[in-house]
């Protein structure tokens, strides 16, 4: 089997690879805001959020709960704060008003691994069997799997809460998606690629891979407006991320291999309002240099375009 065919041409397995494979064409994703807060912001862990994270909760794209208005079927995308961070009842009414827009082929939800409890896991198991036909997936934004970047970037949960709640999901057949942030202050290669190496050995099913966006209003910007850090270069960039592409196991499906920081907050860097460059230069390098998804994997050694292992 050559994998390059499931792959559409691209050296990894992209998200738009998978719907492909999956329901025979791409789908858009919407983004919305349903009103949630996060324990980070609300007092609980903390009140002024991730070390990166904007007013907008990660969401800043995010459109208004109830105002999607959409012509085509479309993944809606709970991103904006922590999107199981709720009374269950509310949860349950917000979850099922998507799954029954017909146009809705399944739902996306971005959360905190501490913010699983056994009754919200209960809700996402019952919506599963309610609605067969739709998906439920969980995005969790881990990061980094070092706890002293963790704590630089107040994340405000250990690693082992991460793994606990992938397998608690895994059991439930709820795919997880992670997030990674490439470039946080202190982080080298080595360690990123380590974050990698722990995915790898962990039951997800995509990955987001995240360029480090400086954006006003946050504590970030205060520590590179002071140069405890700098912000990486495009080629920089591209090196990291080539990198932990090569070594990410062939399997995973890469939901992002960017990120979008919203034009009027991004301060740094500024070369990634242009993501069709960023895109292009990653097709491009990735190429010139025969670099593919689980290229350096150090997991079953075998060239994934051409073995048919998989
Ligand atoms: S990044 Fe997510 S977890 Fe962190 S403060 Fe923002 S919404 Fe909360």
């Amino acid at each position: 089997m050559d994998v390059t065919a499931k792959w559409h041409g691209k050296r990894y397995y992209s998200l738009d690879a998978y719907l492909k494979n999956t329901y025979g064409q791409k789908f858009k994703k919407i983004s919305i805001d349903a009103g949630f807060t996060c324990p980070n912001r609300d007092g609980t862990l903390g009140s002024r959020g991730c070390i990166f994270c904007s007013a907008g909760g990660s969401g800043d794209f995010a459109l208004p709960y109830g105002s999607v208005v959409a012509a085509e079927p479309y993944i809606a995308y709970f991103q904006a704060y922590t999107c199981t961070y709720a009374p269950v009842a509310s949860l349950d009414s917000i979850y099922r008003s998507a799954l029954e827009d017909p146009l809705v082929i399944g739902i996306s939800i971005a959360t905190r691994p501490d913010c699983l409890p056994p009754e919200v896991l209960s809700l996402l198991a019952d919506l599963k069997i309610k609605y067969p036909e739709k998906f439920i997936w969980i995005e969790l934004g881990l990061q980094t799997i070092h706890e002293k970047t963790a704590y630089y970037i107040r994340r405000g949960y250990p690693l082992h809460c991460f793994s606990h709640a992938v397998r608690q999901l895994h059991l439930l057949g709820i795919p997880v998606i992670t997030h990674v942030i490439l470039g946080l202050p202190g982080e080298t290669k080595a360690m990123m690629l380590q974050t990698i190496d722990y995915l790898n050995d962990t039951p997800i099913s995509g990955v987001k891979l995240q360029l480090l966006h400086i954006l006003k209003n946050t504590d970030l910007a205060l520590d590179y407006e002071q140069e405890l850090f700098s912000a990486l270069s495009l080629n920089g960039y591209l090196d990291l991320l080539i990198s932990c592409i090569r070594r990410l196991s062939p399997d995973t499906v890469i939901h992002r291999v960017t990120g979008d920081g919203p034009k009027e907050l991004l301060i740094a860097p500024l070369w990634s309002r242009d993501k069709k460059k960023v895109l292009n230069s990653l097709h491009h390098r990735m190429k010139q240099e025969d670099a593919y998804q689980g290229k350096d994997w150090k997991g079953k050694k075998y060239d994934p375009r051409t073995s048919d292992a998989l």
